[in-house]
């Protein structure tokens, strides 16, 4: 599972701002999709040796009661829940009682912690990182989140203090297994329906050695079915002591893992509560990670045509930028069309991973530039060439031209929308990337 680094200190030292910089996302494609909301508390570090999923307090506590409130009860789960801390600090105010009491309390809690001096831009970073040695943390660290200074080597750093070897390294090996995670927020059903998937028989009991931080891997096949597969719960169905409160036993942090660790989602959604903030987070969330996708809309049982268009209508509107994905309307109490949820789950990974050849790719550039041409740039045409698979999983084509660089966001998504539907690509994201001068 991914390391979690979590972000604390108090209002205005930058936390937001590491967080930003942290979790950029490098599709421009993803960033500019309409409708899509963006996590501004958990998201996946991207700036680093390897991914991460990172944590920012800030927007947990109610910042403006002050320091007991930031210790409250979700900062001390986010704490708990974190492996490494990045105790941020202002380089401009310098070591300020409040960020003497914090430190207090934080070498109480007795995790890995890191003391981070933001803001070294603004100031002489010796001076800057001198005052903050009577905290007692360490050794400082000098960073600018804004300019971006010392913070690729900041998280190297973490890196280094992580601990070794993960719970879930032995799923890695099993690469014939398509590893599917259900995930939605608390109460949609997850655990109906994955108690569905397994069926009684098809149990594999299995310990796995996690804190209640993690998700279950749980190997299963289905009867008369070549494929094999793991699944990812984050429900905890299959843990031993049973959380019984929903949101305690719902985490953001868990749900991120299970994406991150997952060739398939399966995003389950509650028909009779209808489209929520928290699903399109989700949403968003598992769009930005380019992985395969299901949507499962469970509770469809006892629905009146009313609000079974309501729900169509919802899903159209606030999560459009899933139109990639299958849609299947089902009940996970009464069992209904779940069969084929996993039908679709081997039809999504095959599109993922399908290999593309590349005079097809360039046949279909052509057909589509044929059919709408890009548009004029001060009085030259946009200049597209060839196009070739650049990457698998989510499937990427690179496509090479001239001015490459002035394709407008509308003429790339017109592409995608085309070669989705010429690749019959269900299931899966499609990224671009262009290149220029060939
Ligand atoms: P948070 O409350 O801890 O999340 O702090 P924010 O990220 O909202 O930052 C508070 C203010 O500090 C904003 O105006 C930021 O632009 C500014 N800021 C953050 N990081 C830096 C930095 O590295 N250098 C400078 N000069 N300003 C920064
Ligand atoms: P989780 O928190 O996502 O794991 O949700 P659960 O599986 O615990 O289900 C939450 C509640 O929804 C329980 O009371 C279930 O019985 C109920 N539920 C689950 N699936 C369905 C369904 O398909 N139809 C109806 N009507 N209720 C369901």
């Amino acid at each position: 599972m991914l390391p979690v680094i979590t972000l604390i200190g108090r209002p205005n030292v930058g936390k937001s701002t590491l967080f930003n910089r942290l979790t950029r996302t490098r599709d421009a494609l993803v960033a500019d999709l309409p409708g899509l909301t963006r996590d501004r508390q958990y998201g996946i570090g991207r700036i680093g040796p390897r991914p991460y999923v990172i944590v920012d307090t800030g927007g947990l506590g109610s910042v403006a009661e002050g320091i007991e409130a930031l210790m409250e009860r979700q900062v001390q789960r986010a704490i708990e829940e974190a492996d490494h801390l990045l105790f941020l600090v202002d380089a401009r105010d310098g070591c300020t009682p409040e960020d003497l009491d914090l430190a207090q309390r934080l070498r109480r809690v007795g995790k890995p912690l890191t003391l981070v001096v933001n803001k070294s831009d603004t100031t002489d970073p010796t001076l800057a990182v001198a005052d903050f040695h009577r905290l007692g943390l360490g050794v400082p660290w000098a960073v600018s989140a804004t300019q971006g200074l010392g913070v690729h080597a900041l998280i190297d750093h973490v890196f280094e203090h992580l601990p070794e070897g993960t719970d879930a390294d032995w799923v890695q090996s099993e690469d014939d297994r398509i590893k599917v995670a259900v995930v939605g927020r608390p109460n949609v059903g997850k655990s109906t329906l994955i108690n569905r998937l397994l069926g009684e028989e098809r149990q594999v009991t299995f310990d796995s050695p996690g804190t209640t931080r993690d998700s279950i891997f749980i190997p299963f096949e289905r009867p008369g079915h070549a494929q094999r597969y793991t699944l990812i719960d984050t429900a905890g169905v299959r843990r031993r002591a049973r959380v019984t409160d929903p949101i305690e036993k719902f985490s953001v942090i868990k749900t991120l893992q299970a994406i991150e660790a997952a060739h398939v989602i399966i995003l389950v959604l509650d028909a009779q509560e209808g489209i929520g903030e928290q699903d399109a987070t989700l949403a968003g969330h598992i769009l930005e990670s380019g992985r395969a996708l299901v949507v499962a809309i469970n509770k469809w049982d006892g629905l009146d045509v009313d609000s079974r268009n309501r729900v169509r209508d919802q899903f159209a509107r606030k999560l459009a930028f899933l139109d990639f994905a299958k849609l299947h309307r089902v009940s996970a109490l009464h069992g209904t069309g779940v069969g084929h949820l996993l039908d679709d789950v081997d039809l999504a990974y095959a599109n993922a991973t399908r290999d593309l050849a590349t005079p097809e790719l360039t046949r279909l550039l052509e057909a589509a530039v044929m059919e709408h041409q890009p548009p004029l740039v001060k009085g030259r045409r946009i200049k597209l060439r060839y196009a070739h698979q650049g990457g698998r999983n989510p499937p990427l084509i690179v496509i090479h031209g001239n001015q490459t660089d002035k394709v407008p966001e509308s003429y790339k998504r017109y592409l995608i929308n085309r070669f989705r539907k010429e690749l019959d690509l269900l299931g899966t994201p499609l990224r671009l990337e262009f290149k220029s001068g060939s």
